[in-house]
């Protein structure tokens, strides 16, 4: 049998185990301890939001976890609310809190973004320690009921057990919406290359921001049902070793399957309690068991699973009527090349330190030509379409898209205005299949959004007629073969030509190309020469970074020559390669005298 049919047996023999666990360990003290490890597992799911589908490194999942217990213990045991109340109370503190130090903390970098939520906990349990009135101080508050609603209270033992494992439940249900659709290929693309993901109309902020509240939506859920099982608050639930387990439950399972989250909280949760009998040296082999897993399955419980036994691709996941796309494909209509410009670049400069990257430089696009872009190493031409696509904020000059001003609007949407690209050291998702590459290009186009995939169906709509949409453009250019390969196991030359589909999936009225030919060989040169013709000749519009002559000779309608950020040359190929300065620059005399031979 192949790994991939196991994993459905297997997964149902985890889950009668996890069912029958507190049936034969059902002692009180172990349904305490079986009820403890659902508040973590939810803890944990939730952390998988930021830490997981987007992967940023928060620390602040605990003081979230902290703070919510609080806010429950207070509402309940100083008012005497009932739980629908502090439950919705605890929750919204929870994510209001996210949302204020997400606002400027979620632009930072990584490790910025670290040490900024490392901080918060830190604060909170001051706060919680000081502010004695309120909080009770370093002894904290006793006498948290168990929940109560509706009259009805539920007891301890197998009654709260099942109440905290059905928000577990509902936890995994919100994160499985989440992650099978079309947003959680979004995700995925955030996490792996968010400038890629950018480049494709994808906001990674607003993702990332949107992942972060939700994470502290649901430590909101954990914090306030482990103030209900404690029947206490106090500022150990601020502890930073709160964080630590939350982390240690995430790594050990894995940062991105729900069921990692489940098992490495049971673990975390029960290894002490399994390892008592050890008195002294027990933290010595918790830890030891720990680095060892880590050690044996650096991805996690889930990760090595997935190892083991591969998860077979879901190729039934595109309808059949996969060729004929509700949508136009870009380069499908009529334009003819015309002398309209589309994109026209005016004084555009940018600096680096001392460096003129690009200085003064100024060219149009015209409808549905190819513009060559030429130019020794360095001479500026990747920072011209860094600059283009927003990716770098030009110093001066301005860049007109078929007559709007996009020189100061972000990447992601200058994308969706129409500006595909490709990058000059490839940005596909290498642990992704080819067709989930191109197909998230479709994000913006469909409309995704974190409400959207919360109402997902039986199938996802938008992720079926966005991998159809992508299936349609990769027979286009040959690549429907590789459409169920992940991109890290494809040749070098496919993945130029993967990269080139993705921007085509996202119907571009410009597409950039930084050195599509580089690492080609002359087969794979001629289909690509081949394949952008054809792209031009229903009316898009290309501009192509490349050294070989040869290869752009036949091509380019149009070529512009670089030399140290300046625009030394303008206009048909045949002249340029005439050009003294760009034959002094670039060209050489021997190619200048060969291509007029
Ligand atoms: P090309 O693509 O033509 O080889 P680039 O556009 O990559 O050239 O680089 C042009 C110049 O700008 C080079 O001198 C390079 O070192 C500099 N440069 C490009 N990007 C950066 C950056 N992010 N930081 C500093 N210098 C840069
Ligand atoms: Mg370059």
């Amino acid at each position: 049998m192949s790994g991939a049919k196991l994993r459905r047996p297997l997964g149902i023999i985890g889950l009668c185990a996890l069912a029958a666990w507190p049936i034969v360990m059902s002692s009180p003290y172990d349904l305490r301890l079986f009820t403890l490890a659902g508040i973590f597992a939810i803890l944990a799911i939730g952390y998988q939001f930021i830490f997981g589908y987007v992967g940023e490194l928060s620390l602040s999942q605990g003081a979230f976890f902290g703070l919510s217990a609080y806010v429950t213990g207070i509402l309940a045991a100083k008012a005497g609310f009932d739980f629908p109340a502090t439950f919705a109370a605890s929750i919204a503190v929870s994510v209001l809190l996210a949302a204020l130090i997400s606002l400027p903390v979620l632009r930072l970098a990584s490790h910025y973004f670290a040490l900024a939520t490392l901080g918060i906990g830190q604060v909170l349990l001051l706060l919680a320690i000081d502010w004695q009135s309120l909080t009770g101080g370093a002894i904290g508050l006793s006498g948290v009921p168990l929940p109560r609603m509706f009259g009805f209270q539920i007891g301890r033992g197998w009654p709260l057990l099942l109440f905290v494992w059905s928000f577990v439940l509902l936890a995994a249900l919100v994160a499985h919406q989440t992650k099978r659709g079309l947003y959680g290929l979004a995700c995925h693309v955030v996490r792996q290359n968010a400038i890629a993901a950018r480049s494709l109309a994808i906001d990674p902020d607003r993702i990332r921001f949107a992942m972060f509240l939700l994470s502290a939506a649901v430590a909101g859920v954990a914090g306030a049902l482990h103030a209900h099982t404690i029947r206490i608050v106090s500022p150990e639930g601020l502890d930073f070793k709160v964080m630590i387990s939350c982390l240690t439950m995430a790594v050990i399972g894995g940062r991105t399957h729900i069921w990692g989250a489940v098992a490495g909280a049971l673990l975390v949760v029960h290894l002490p309690e399994w390892l008592r009998g050890l008195e002294q040296g027990y933290v010595i082999v918790t830890s030891g068991i720990l680095i060892a897993i880590l050690v044996l399955a650096p991805e996690g419980l889930a990760g090595l699973v997935d190892r083991l036994l591969p998860a077979a691709v879901g190729r039934e996941a595109i309808p059949a009527a996969a060729s004929a796309p509700a949508s136009q494909v870009a380069g499908e209509g009529v334009l003819m090349p015309s002398e309209t410009p589309i994109l026209a670049i005016r004084g555009l400069t940018k600096t680096f330190g001392g460096v003129h990257a690009l200085n003064d430089v100024t060219f149009s696009l015209m409808r549905g030509s190819i513009t060559a872009v030429i130019g020794p190493n360095g001479s500026g031409k990747t920072t011209l379409v860094n600059c283009v696509t927003g990716i770098y904020r030009a110093d001066g000059g301005e860049m007109v898209l078929g007559g709007n001003e996009i020189s100061a609007m972000n990447s992601e949407d200058i994308a969706a205005r129409g500006v595909g690209r490709t990058f000059q050291n490839l940005r596909l998702v290498d642990d992704m299949t080819v067709l989930d590459n191109v197909a998230v290009a479709r994000f913006r186009t469909e409309q995704t959004s974190l409400g959207k995939a919360f109402l997902i169906g039986r199938r996802d709509a938008r992720l079926e007629r966005a991998r159809s949409h992508a299936m349609h453009v990769l027979r286009r250019l040959g690549l429907e073969t590789s459409a169920y390969l992940n991109c890290g196991s494809l040749a070098h030359g496919t993945k130029r030509l993967v990269e080139i589909a993705r921007a085509i999936c996202l119907d571009p009225v410009v597409l950039l190309l930084d050195e599509p030919a580089a690492g080609l060989n002359e087969t794979e040169q001629a289909d690509l020469a081949r394949i952008l013709e054809g792209l031009a000749a229903r009316g898009l519009t290309l501009l192509i970074i490349e050294h070989n002559m040869e290869f752009l000779k036949s091509l380019a309608t149009h070529m512009v020559c670089l030399d140290y950020g300046e625009l030394i040359a303008s206009g048909r190929p045949s002249a340029i390669y005439q050009d003294e300065r760009v034959i002094e620059a670039y060209v050489g005399r021997r190619y200048g005298a060969e291509a007029m031979a």
